[in-house]
């Protein structure tokens, strides 16, 4: 890999994000070498999808990596990651939040989540529908439920389609649920403070519509193998 390509990649994306947002690099598939490389430039948040590989790279790497795990999580993989990971973004069902609340006490801490919300017009991406979210935060204090939790906002994936506008407005959607919660009162709105959406292809829409967190990974590293 072309180190000089990959630091001009980076400074491009972060030259293009606004200093609020969070840049977590998606390193899904990328080895160990590569991700040491982008840490030496500066990179200190990093996004995995599989779990074992996740499991299998970690002790391999600097300790101060703070891990997100952003893809779909199988309740039984959870223990692989729990003693380790920051935030998990793609948190989709209940028996996942208390499989991770579980393990986050075994392991003696807490651990972030994000819960993710149905967003696009496909069958295939994971998520709550928006109702199902109101439903979970109406039956009480999700902190008190999950006490070795940390809820600390919403994450979704937009349609992939050409039309932008429908992009940002499924944003736009989620932005105002993250609002809509917070008022209702049963999730902490001193915590429940972000938005993980944007990826390379729709960044720019992910950020017009309140993005806190964006997660990319071809615009750095390049098309994965
Ligand atoms: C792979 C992946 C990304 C990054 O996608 P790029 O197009 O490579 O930027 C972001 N979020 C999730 C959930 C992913 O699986």
């Amino acid at each position: 890999m072309d180190t000089v390509a990959l630091a001009e990649r980076y400074a491009r994306v972060k030259g293009a994000l606004p200093e609020h947002v969070k840049l977590i690099a998606v390193s899904k598939k990328r080895t160990a070498e590569e991700i040491q490389r982008l840490y030496d430039l500066g990179q200190r948040a990093f996004g995995e999808n599989y779990p074992q590989e996740l499991r299998d790279k970690q002790p391999e790497l600097p300790e101060d990596i703070e891990w997100h795990f952003i893809g779909h999580l199988q309740t039984n993989k959870v223990k692989y990651i729990a003693s380790f990971v920051h935030l998990v973004h793609g948190v989709d069902r209940e028996a996942l939040l208390d499989e991770l609340n579980k393990r986050a006490a075994t392991s003696g801490r807490t651990i972030g989540v994000l819960l993710q919300v149905h967003i696009a017009q496909e069958e295939t991406k994971h998520g709550f529908l928006p109702d199902e979210i109101r439903a979970l935060c109406a039956g009480g204090d999700l902190q008190s439920r999950w006490p070795a939790l940390r809820f600390r906002g919403l994450m979704g994936m937009a349609t992939n389609t050409e039309d932008l506008g429908q992009v940002r407005r499924e944003f736009e959607g989620l932005a105002a649920l993250r609002k809509e919660l917070i008022k209702g009162g049963t999730v902490n709105a001193l915590l429940f403070t972000e938005l993980s959406m944007g990826m390379s292809g729709d960044v720019e829409e992910a950020v017009a519509a309140g993005s806190t967190m964006v997660r990319i990974g071809t615009a750095i590293f390049g098309e994965r193998g």
